[in-house]
């Protein structure tokens, strides 16, 4: 957890002027919806100097093409007092994937900064309003990345950004585009449909040159309960005002809707609207910074990709401080160890085995009931080829396996492996030895009796036929510090094994059926 006291005492003053804003916003009804009880994004509208000074003099700005920037992102897992409810490893590694998926274009990766920090904090998590969010971003943030928080509500949004804090992400939203939307905000984004948010545009009605909105300018002083309202260019489908309307950027076309829509098969809109020119347009739901739904969204365009270059090169140059990971691709798990195929191994020790692959640092290891693996009855993760855990019951268990890199969080699943999980007869004896037993049918059919290591005293081991009569003489076993194994006759129906301590008291007794 860092704490940046200093900073947060010096922002906190700021922060109430952006925080009242942002609930202007809210009021004025961003209303949305993937997620139809939730606002698609929180992000307020902001006025930045260093981006008005950036759409005036773009020249100064030019940012080297071609030169992949690595961005450090600090991940927040918010969960309960008691630490339920974190956002999957799993699910999180895919939002990764998809996030870097959608910034390949503008030529920025992400990487996990440092640890995951994981949040216990209940009121946090179900945090209803900005104010108690960005308190949580304030005590928690690193200043040397974007912080980014994964909680069960994000303030009723989707998700929203904060200027100089960082993105909070509902984890009913990850996957998807929302990631890529709001760290656009954090990289100097706005919608295409800015001065539209909180407004329902109508085809009916007379189509504005300017719209007005919330906006509470952050001055030095400070400023807790005034609303400033600005005005914004409505944008016109010939491109002549590009420059000063709405995100001022030229190569986003016109777009006036605030509210989640659906696009048709050429991922346009299918609300006609027309500019005060009377010239009609679709709006282009290709774009991440829209309000289209995430099947329609694919891309940043060119202009937008060059105000966020020049954001981490000219302003937020604190990003490129801190050293990337070499970047690199890590292949699937292809080959999985031991158990192997359907083994039988005792089901409150599992202990599973996987051929590592070259660069990864994680694995995700998935044990289920079915094949399918909707039915999850372990997760867990390691940074070994090598996981040992315990099961609740006895029964036959599916798993698999992925691995991630320092800078490749997109995996497939292993092959899927098989084993039986079985209950491994225990006893306390004299001497307080305690005996494991598990009984292995082979491949050929044939049963064995494995015999952990003991250690205090000798056993001897019968079998018979459940007509009581023995079919082998009693087999003499000795304590031994590896694994035993003994073979058992293969007489067809049902058998009974029995094993005896030196004191010839029973220790360990199953009845099976033999084909
Ligand atoms: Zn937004």
């Amino acid at each position: 957890m860092n704490i940046n006291a200093h900073r947060y005492q010096g922002r906190f003053f700021e922060w109430l002027v952006i925080i009242s804003c942002l609930l202007c916003v809210q009021s004025g009804s961003i209303i949305l919806a993937q997620n139809p009880d939730l606002f698609p994004c929180g992000t307020p509208v902001t006025k930045d100097p260093w981006r008005q000074q950036y759409l005036l003099h773009q020249l100064k700005f030019r940012t080297p093409a071609g030169e992949l920037l690595q961005i450090p992102l600090k991940i927040h897992l918010v969960g309960s007092d008691e630490g339920h409810g974190f956002y999957s490893y799993l699910k999180l590694m895919s939002a990764l994937c998809q996030l870097n998926n959608d910034y390949l274009d503008a030529g920025i990766q992400f990487f996990i900064f440092e640890d995951i920090d994981y949040i216990y904090n209940s009121a946090w998590n179900n945090h209803e309003t900005v104010l108690e969010g960005a308190d949580m971003m304030f005590r928690n943030n690193d200043p040397r990345a974007i912080n980014c928080y994964i909680a069960s509500s994000a303030a009723g949004n989707c998700g929203y950004n904060l200027p100089y804090a960082g993105v909070i992400l509902a984890k009913s939203c990850v996957s998807g585009h929302t990631w890529a939307h709001e760290l656009g905000h954090n990289l100097s984004l706005q919608h295409p449909f800015l001065g539209w948010e909180g407004k329902t545009y109508s085809y009916d009605n007379p189509t504005p040159k300017t719209v007005t909105y919330d906006y509470t300018l952050f001055k030095d002083s400070l400023i807790t309960d005034t609303t400033i309202i600005d005005t914004a260019y409505v944008e016109l489908v010939d491109g002549s005002n590009c420059t000063s309307a709405a995100d001022r950027i030229c190569d986003t076309p016109p777009d006036y809707l605030s509210s989640r829509w659906q696009c048709d098969e050429n991922s346009k809109s299918t609300v006609l609207q027309k500019d005060f020119n009377g010239e009609e347009f679709y709006s282009d739901g290709t774009l991440f910074m829209s309000y289209s739904s995430d099947e329609c969204q694919t891309r940043f365009t060119p202009g937008e990709i060059d105000l966020m270059r020049a954001t981490i090169l000219h302003k937020k140059t604190f990003l490129l401080d801190v050293m990337p990971p070499v970047y690199k691709e890590v292949a699937d798990v292809n080959q999985l160890g031991f158990p192997s195929h359907e083994e039988e191994v005792p089901f409150d020790k599992v202990s599973l085995h996987w051929e590592p692959v070259a660069g990864a640092v994680k694995y995700v290891v998935q044990v289920s009931l079915n094949k399918s693996f909707t039915r999850i009855k372990y997760q867990g993760i390691t940074d070994t080829s090598v996981i040992t855990f315990g099961l609740k019951t006895p029964r036959a268990y599916y798993w698999r396996v992925f691995a991630f890199g320092r800078t490749d969080y997109c995996s497939s699943a292993s092959p899927r492996g098989q084993f039986v999980a079985i209950d491994p007869v225990s006893t306390n004896s004299p001497g307080n030895d305690v005996v494991h037993f598990h009984l292995h049918r082979g491949s050929d059919g044939r049963m064995t009796l494995r015999i952990a290591p003991f250690h205090a005293y000798r056993l001897t081991i019968d079998q018979y036929t459940v007509t009581g009569d023995c079919t082998s003489h009693p087999i003499c076993v000795h304590p031994k510090s590896t694994e035993q194994t003994v073979k058992l006759s293969s007489i067809p129906g049902l058998n009974i094994v029995v094993a005896k301590n030196s004191q010839q008291q029973l220790i360990f007794k199953k009845i099976y059926f033999n084909q």
